[in-house]
């Protein structure tokens, strides 16, 4: 249809890979036909804990492939279906992916699997009863999960959202502030979100050079969780000097190409079987 023509006219041309859907009712049904036949897949990446670089957890991150086109990067259609409604019902399906892909992997350290949530979801009546369903169904311990949320699309003045962020906390759920630092972050809003971890947006890591020269800005996003009682964790961190200058100012786990892109879930099992993870297993280009 038209959105594939778009698609692939973008690909041809190196330009922007971005699908503008005409109506919203469109995009619904073509992203749920998507799912339905089985393109959209979940990639995970590891994250590693600061000090000893030992991987404690992954992150879930939704792929949708193509036949024909290859991989549209979420950027390009998370906000589509944000717009369409769509994403309940694709989040709800990364969950239970990523729930499952973790309860099989080796039960000897207790890995975190890290999903990322929508703001709108959190206002659904259901979402509680979701995520409860995806830890009974798949054997996986609450506390062995963390559902991120980001600033921007989370309603810090929505009782109700609040109040399931609160109840999750309950079971032993963990809640992460995703893209700490970006959008319209008000102290008094971070102050008031129920939630356990702070992520680094990666713009603040992008921009740490072999030099010193930014580290004041990582210093006091790192004073501020420490302050709130919550962990850090950094995201993007592609150079070793960037690791050395996160782990200096205590920030307590960290992301990025450096230690691993997104990949199978297989990845993550095979690098925490055995004692320290060996790079080039988790460094499938996706
Ligand atoms: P995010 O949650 O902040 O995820 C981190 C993004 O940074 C991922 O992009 C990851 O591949 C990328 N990344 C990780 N390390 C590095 C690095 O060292 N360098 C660079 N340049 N990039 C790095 P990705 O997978 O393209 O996802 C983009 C965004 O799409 C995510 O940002 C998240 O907001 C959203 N997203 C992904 N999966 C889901 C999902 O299942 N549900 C929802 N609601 N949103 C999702
Ligand atoms: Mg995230
Ligand atoms: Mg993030
Ligand atoms: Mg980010």
């Amino acid at each position: 249809g038209r959105a594939e023509s778009a698609l692939s006219e973008a690909r041809r041309t190196g330009g922007s890979s971005t699908v503008h859907y005409e109506d919203t009712a469109g995009v619904a049904s073509q992203l749920t036909a998507a799912l339905t036949a089985g393109e959209f897949t979940v990639v995970y990446q590891p994250i590693v804990d600061a000090a000893e670089g030992r991987v404690t957890g992954a992150e879930a991150l939704v792929r949708w492939i193509r036949p024909g086109l290859g991989p549209v990067p979420p950027n390009d259609f998370i906000p589509d279906a944000e717009r369409s409604g769509f994403i309940r019902v694709l989040d709800r399906w990364v969950l239970r992916t990523a729930c499952q892909a973790a309860a099989s992997w080796p039960r000897h350290v207790a890995t975190k699997v890290t999903v990322n949530v929508s703001g709108q979801e959190l206002d659904q009546p259901d979402y509680y009863d979701q995520v409860v369903a995806a830890l009974a169904d798949s054997g996986l311990p609450a506390d062995r999960l963390v559902l991120e949320v980001t600033e921007s699309t989370l309603d810090a003045d929505s009782a109700a959202a609040l109040d399931v962020l609160r109840r999750l906390r309950a079971l032993g759920i963990r809640i992460a502030i995703d893209d700490f630092g970006t959008g319209y972050s008000s102290l008094s809003r971070l102050h008031r979100l129920p939630a356990d971890i702070l992520k680094i947006d990666r713009s603040f890591v992008a921009v740490l050079g072999p030099t010193d020269q930014e580290a004041p800005v990582i210093a006091a996003i790192t004073a501020l969780a420490r302050t709130l009682g919550l962990r850090t964790v950094a995201e993007g961190v592609e150079e070793p000097h960037q690791a050395a200058l996160l782990r200096r100012y205590g920030c307590d786990e960290i992301q990025g190409w450096l230690y691993g892109r997104p990949g199978d879930p297989e990845l993550i099992g095979a690098a925490l079987a055995g004692p320290r993870t060996p790079n080039h297993l988790l460094t499938g280009n996706r």
